[in-house]
């Protein structure tokens, strides 16, 4: 186990990597606590969280909605949590923003920490301090900034994980790799899915580097004045089709990559070849790069992005690979590049 502090300005966050589930106990007191899990994580892990209170949620990114929150809070009133009581969230990414969402609105804010269990949960979903749920098909349109006690890497969890999961988290493990680490983009062409997946110090290794380079740009731009806006490769347009076209969220990240790549190669002078080396990484595991979407209607919910000012939005372009930029287009710019559909 390694033990790392982050230094938010709200509070220091600490990170244990290689950590055993059996460690919580020394970290947490267990009567104070409750646990917020998924039901499949739930009845997987049944038997570790004896002797914790747990509130259990239904699975799925359609419940990351405000009637789970309010679920919940009823919970926690019959379990009758107070101002003391420690919220453990464990799960997916969908578990952690949702408990921490729960956690920092009940009685106006909890203490809580995280033990992600799904790639994309332990290098991007869970740092940050970013909580919330969808409103409709509006991804994370409502929620707070608010960092944990702890993020907690137990990475047995990632043993049951199954293999479409594996490659959700990769889609923001390549975003990584293409907006900041040129190295580590080549080590995932050298490397591949099945190896991550077979090797557990190198799986590890990967999650450590990944969560270091979320951290890292998290930590220089807390409040999304600046460098932060980065980590939205691919997502702008990834948001606009995830939930109207039922996606997970990594494929819908993938699809708005090379739909960033495109609109890079058009108005940023990105080569082509190194497009190409970007989608052949995404198919290399397992990421769609193709998908027929109605322009028109992706459009309309594009311009509801939270990155939009009144007549632009701020995309983010590659520059080369490890280095991305961000511009400012307008929506009549934008809304042709879009419906062209380059
Ligand atoms: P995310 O992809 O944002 O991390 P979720 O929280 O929805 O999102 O997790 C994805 C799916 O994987 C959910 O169905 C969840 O129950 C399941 N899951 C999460 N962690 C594990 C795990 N360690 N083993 C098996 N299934 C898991
Ligand atoms: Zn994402």
């Amino acid at each position: 186990m390694t033990k790392k502090e982050f230094p938010f300005s709200e509070k220091a966050v600490a990170v244990y990597f290689n950590a055993a589930f059996t460690f919580l106990d020394s970290i947490i007191d267990r009567s104070a606590s409750v646990i917020i899990t998924d039901r499949n994580i739930f009845n997987l892990y049944q038997q570790k969280f004896t002797g914790w209170r747990t509130v259990v949620i239904p699975s799925g990114e359609e419940h990351k909605q405000q009637s789970t929150i309010d679920f919940i809070i009823q919970q926690l009133i019959e379990l009758e949590a107070d101002r003391n009581t420690f919220i453990v969230g464990i799960g997916g990414g969908v578990v952690t923003d949702i408990a921490g969402y729960a956690a920092g609105v009940y009685m106006r804010g909890l203490k809580f920490g995280f033990i992600p269990t799904t790639i994309l949960a332990m290098v991007d979903a869970a740092i940050g301090g970013k909580n919330g749920v969808d409103a409709g098909i509006y991804k994370n349109l409502v929620g707070l900034i608010r960092q944990p006690e702890f993020l907690f890497y137990d990475y047995s969890f990632l043993e049951t994980l199954p293999r479409e999961e594996w490659v959700n988290g990769f889609a923001e493990i390549i975003k990584h790799a293409c907006i900041k680490d040129e190295v580590l983009f080549e080590a995932l062409e050298s490397h591949s899915l099945d190896s991550y997946m077979k090797d557990k110090d190198l799986i590890a290794a990967l999650v450590e580097k990944n969560a270091g380079i979320k951290f890292a740009v998290v930590l220089g731009d807390e409040f999304e004045t600046g460098e932060r806006k980065l980590l939205n490769f691919g997502h702008t347009y990834g948001h606009a089709i995830e939930n109207v076209y039922h996606l997970p969220h990594g494929h819908a990240v993938s699809l708005g990559i090379v739909k960033a790549l495109k609109i890079s190669g058009e108005i940023n002078n990105f080569s082509s070849t190194e497009s190409k080396r970007v989608m052949d990484v995404l198919q290399k595991y397992s990421l769609p790069v193709n998908l027929q979407v109605d322009s028109q209607s992706v459009f309309s919910i594009l311009k509801m992005d939270k990155k939009r000012s009144k007549n632009e939005i701020n995309y983010i372009l590659m520059d080369k690979i490890g280095k991305a930029v961000i511009r400012s287009i307008s929506f009549t710019q934008l809304e042709k590049l879009i419906k062209e559909n380059i």
